[in-house]
This record gives structure tokens, C-alpha cells and sequence, in this order.
């Protein structure tokens, strides 16, 4: 069954505004070895041009209409600056940033605004300009607190760089999330509890647990192929994060999405934009925005996008323009992965198609497996279902 309206819709048939933004930074000081973001590491000197392309970008803004500003601007409950690493433009460089963000991107009261954070980047000066350009929330790329961790992943910061940099966050009243990554190279299970311990001895609002990913083209991929590194065992892995889960439930964080955990309250509404397949903007290398129908990403190469960008040529690089049918398949996977699961009502409603002509053939299996629940209202996976979810999603794509 197929209905006319959907969420992501209007009554024209038009998309609505986006009421949230992305906007990459891509600076690092060093590209870590797993890493395959979008970024340039060491090219400070591109800086000065990077801020004049992001504020030719948001001109593309002038197609939405003046809300009496005095300049085309969207009003956004969440904006998230991601990276690269946003704060590696220290405190000069976050406020011009902003400042030139703020001319068309306009937080509404009680908006979520995040940046990412390496902890070494993280001092007073830095928090008090983040805090002045209105920023809620940190989230930190901490990844490990025990040294051999973080060497054996590449990082450049030491344990003692990320309680520093927490306590300075949250004395400056920022909500914070820190970032773990398990299945590092010769990680054990005792590392990862002991990383655990160590990190809810933090005290943060929020935690994003990831497991280490071997994209091709890193250098830790090139490591792999030559025997250097290996990766952990699948059946660690999963120990891993397994024990992650118990940890921190046990600890009062709930686990609301596949990778992420929130004390109550804390969730990030701006990721929940993404789960929920509400349309977003986004500026900058890489970056993709969704306007309900469509997902355009700009061209991944920092120096390509920013030439493009100043010479006005077209700078974006894929464009993928779903079917309802693809867009709903997207809203299963995506809604899936969070505890909350899909409730058949809303999913209808926001996709204009019935779950179970989406999806009902797999969930039937999967529910036949141990893998979901279905109490007629709510499809959830459960807690086995979460584990092996990366290897559900090609039965319903
Ligand atoms: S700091 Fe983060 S974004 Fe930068 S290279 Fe390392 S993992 Fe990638």
C-alpha cells in the first residue's frame, strides 16, 4: 500500500526546509592511519581559502526564502560541525568559522550545536570560544585512554590529553560525547574493559562506541594486505562489543542507537535527523545533505571542492536520487538500527508505503531467527539482532 502524503513532504509536494546542518571541516594535524574521511592533514595554509569557499556555499541558501533577515538563512534545531577535526582551527579560527556560519545558518532557541574535538586541541581558550559561538556540545575523538591503544591505532594524544579535555568541557557546562573504538590492532578484551572503566570514569553525557573499520586505501588497509597488522577475530569483535553493551547499560547509559549511548536525556538530536530521514543541509568537502529525495554529496577532494566552489563551477560529486521505494527501504535500515525500532503507523506515514510490503519478508526471517520482535505495532531488533545488523541490511536493500 502506497499513501500520497509523507514527512518528508509538503503538501506542494516539495521537500520542507531542513531544520538541521552539517558542515565539514576538513583539517587534521595528522591523518591517523585507519582514517579515510575527507581532510588534508598539515595544510593549515588552506584555512583563509577554506572559509571563503564555505561562505560562497552557503549562498546556495539564496533559493530559500527571506524570513524578514535580511539574508536567505535556514533556522536549524541542530547544527554539527564534523571533520577533519573542527577544533583543530583553534579559537581564532572556530570564531570566524561561525561567524560566517551564523549569516545564513540561524540556531533557533534550544538548537543542539556540536563540534568534534581532538583532546589535545581542547584548552580554555578553546572551550570559552566554542561556548561564544553558542555551542551545546563536544564530541570527542578520545578513541582508547590506555596508551598502547591509542599508539597501536595511530592517534598523536595521550591518555592524560582526554581527562583533561572533558574536564575542561564539562566545568564549561558543555554536554559531551567521547568516542571508543574497540577491535584495535593486539586489543584484548581486558584492554577494552579497562577502556571502559576509564571512560565512565569520565563522567560524559554520551558515547559513541565504534569498532575499527579497515577502509581501503588507508594505510592500515595497505598494513593488513602486507601481513603487518591483523585484524581481530570476528568472535572478538563481537566479545568486544558485547561487553561494551553490559558495561554500559549497567552504568545507566541507554543504547539507543547500534553505536551509540546516552545518559537519559542525552541522545544526539542531530544524528536522530539522519535515523528519522528528515531532509538536512550540509557545506563543505565531502559532505552530503538530503532534501528528502535526494542525497547530494560535494566533491570529496578538499582542494578540488574549494576551487570548484570560488571559481563557481559545480562542486558536488555523487548524486543519488532514491525511489519512494529506495527511500523507504532506507527508513527500515535506518530506523532499525536504533532500540526504538519502527512503529508500523509512523513508518507508513512518513514513507507512504506499508512495512511489510518493504520489508516483510525479511523481518519474518529474522523474527524466525531471534533477530527482531514484532508486537503488531513495533518492529525491533533485539539485542542479537543489533550484534549482526551490519550483516542484515542487504536482505532488505
Ligand atoms: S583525527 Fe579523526 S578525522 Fe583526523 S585523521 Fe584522525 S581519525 Fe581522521
Amino acid at each position: 500500500m502506497k499513501t500520497e502524503t509523507t514527512d518528508t513532504l509538503n503538501a506542494a509536494g516539495t521537500p520542507p526546509l531542513p531544520r538541521a546542518a552539517y558542515v565539514h571541516v576538513p583539517f587534521c594535524r595528522h591523518r591517523c592511519g585507519y582514517c579515510d574521511f575527507s581532510l588534508v592533514a598539515g595544510r593549515d595554509d588552506l584555512v583563509a581559502d577554506y572559509l571563503a569557499a564555505i561562505e560562497r556555499e552557503l549562498t546556495r541558501l539564496d533559493a530559500v526564502p527571506d524570513r524578514g533577515r535580511g539574508n536567505a538563512c535556514l533556522e536549524l534545531a541542530s547544527l554539527y560541525l564534523g571533520g577533519g577535526t573542527p577544533s583543530h582551527l583553534g579559537p581564532d579560527g572556530l570564531k570566524r568559522l561561525f561567524d560566517i556560519l551564523h549569516t545564513r545558518l540561524v540556531p533557533l532557541p534550544e538548537a543542539e550545536i556540536t563540534i568534534e574535538a581532538n583532546p589535545q586541541d581542547v584548552t580554555e581558550p578553546l572551550a570559552a570560544a566554542a561556548a561564544a559561538c553558542g555551542t551545546t556540545r563536544v564530541s570527542l575523538g578520545a578513541q582508547s585512554l590506555d596508551a598502547t591503544t591509542l599508539k597501536s591505532l595511530d592517534r598523536d594524544h595521550a591518555p592524560d590529553d582526554v581527562r583533561r579535555a572533558v574536564d575542561i568541557l564539562l566545568n564549561r557546562g558543555f554536554t559531551v560525547s567521547v568516542d571508543l573504538m574497540t577491535a584495535a590492532p593486539g586489543q584484548t578484551l581486558a584492554d577494552v574493559e579497562r577502556d571502559l572503566d576509564a571512560i565512565l570514569a569520565l563522567s560524559s553525557q554520551h558515547l559513541s562506541v565504534y569498532c575499527l573499520t579497515w577502509e581501503k586505501g588507508t594505510q592500515f588497509a595497505s598494513l593488513r594486505s602486507r601481513g603487518t597488522l591483523k585484524p581481530a577475530d570476528e568472535s572478538l569483535e563481537r566479545a568486544m562489543l558485547e561487553l561494551s553493551i553490559d558495561r554500559l547499560e549497567a552504568a545507566g547509559f541507554e543504547h539507543y542507537e547500534v553505536s551509540n549511548f546516552a545518559r537519559p536525556g542525552g541522545r544526539c538530536r542531530h544524528n536522530e535527523t539522519y535515523w528519522d530521514c528528515r531532509p538536512w543541509e550540509a557545506f563543505g568537502p565531502g559532505a552530503a545533505r538530503f532534501d528528502g529525495r535526494v542525497r547530494t554529496t560535494n566533491h570529496r577532494s578538499t582542494t578540488t571542492w574549494m576551487r570548484r566552489v570560488l571559481a563557481g563551477e559545480d562542486f558536488a560529486g555523487d548524486r543519488d536520487a532514491m525511489t519512494p521505494l529506495e527511500a523507504a527501504q532506507e527508513r527500515v535500515v535506518l530506523g532499525l538500527r536504533r532500540r526504538d525500532g519502527l512503529r508500523r503507523a509512523d513508518f507508513l506515514a512518513a514513507s507512504g508505503f506499508d512495512l511489510d510490503l518493504v520489508a516483510g519478508g525479511p523481518i519474518r526471517l529474522w523474527i524466525d531467527h531471534g533477530l527482531a520482535t514484532d508486537d503488531g505495532e513495533h518492529v525491533r531488533l533485539t539485542r542479537e539482532g543489533l550484534l549482526v545488523s551490519d550483516a542484515l541490511w542487504a536482505e532488505v536493500l
